[in-house]
């Protein structure tokens, strides 16, 4: 396995313009912001969620958290653990050994497989400090909110983004532009803003179809896309844009 000692570097995240047709015709302008590029271990929103976590964890012996089979949570905060010295504990959904998991293992994280129902109840190991699935708490949507500090908000009307707990979802509505999310799991969603029709299947599920789209933005745009958040998102905001979700804006 290869070492990644560099710190996160926050100037990588930069904005990908995305002139695509699609939404050329519709007069939209759009960029990705590139949280991938920040880290190539403890990429996208995983950091944020995690640094007011880590910060909490100081004087702990660990950190004990939640996720399932695909979870780059449980990759982050293993490695994000390493980094700063803790121990880290991860509660897995299941019994199925992944890529991904092997790569928590690797950055040393010890990985319990649990039951369905074990799962949420599990119990925190003494001086441990739990983070729920996702980061999702008050600290991981602080985390979450300071993304909102890379983009210059005023040149935009949207912020649209991929959905797994809504933890990120969540910091990014402390800003001033309208958020909307695409849900990347097969559940029904309460709030007006999710999008659950563009799920492909469910939690990490695919096709044939999604996979062409993924070729398709990296031929045309040379932008990488993540089958189980990010070409799902792009996704749902290209076919929101071919129904007109996005009004046009005065003046152009
Ligand atoms: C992990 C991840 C998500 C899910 O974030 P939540 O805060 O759990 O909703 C969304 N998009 C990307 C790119 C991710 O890596």
């Amino acid at each position: 396995m290869e070492e990644h000692h560099q710190p996160v570097d926050l100037g990588k995240a930069v904005l990908h313009p995305l002139p695509d047709e699609r939404l050329l015709v519709k007069n939209i302008e759009a960029a990705v912001l590139r949280l991938d590029r920040i880290h190539p271990v403890i990429s996208g929103n995983k950091w944020f969620k995690l640094k007011y976590h880590l910060q909490q964890a100081r004087g702990s012996k660990g950190i004990v958290t939640f996720g399932g089979a695909w979870s780059n949570h449980l990759v982050a905060t293993a490695f994000a653990c390493r980094q700063a010295g803790l121990a880290s504990m991860g509660i897995v959904r299941g019994e199925m050994m992944t890529k991904t998991l092997e790569d928590a293992r690797d950055y040393g994280m010890e990985l319990r497989f649990v039951s369905r129902s074990d799962y949420r109840d599990y119990p925190t190991p003494h001086d441990y400090y739990r983070v729920p699935m996702g980061g999702e708490s008050p600290y991981g949507v602080a985390g979450a909110s300071e993304i909102l500090q890379l983009v210059d908000l005023t040149a935009y009307t949207h912020i649209a983004c991929a959905v797994g707990t809504g933890t990120m979802m969540a910091g990014l509505m402390k800003g001033s532009l309208p958020v909307i999310g695409i849900s990347s799991l097969k559940i029904p969603s309460g709030s007006a803003n999710i999008f659950t029709g563009y799920h492909f299947g469910g939690y990490a599920r695919y096709s044939d179809a999604l996979i062409s789209f993924m070729n398709e933005l990296y031929q045309l745009h040379q932008l990488p896309t993540d089958f189980v958040y990010t070409a799902k998102l792009l996704y749902g905001v290209l076919d929101l844009a071919a129904k007109d979700y996005f009004a046009p804006v005065a003046g152009y």
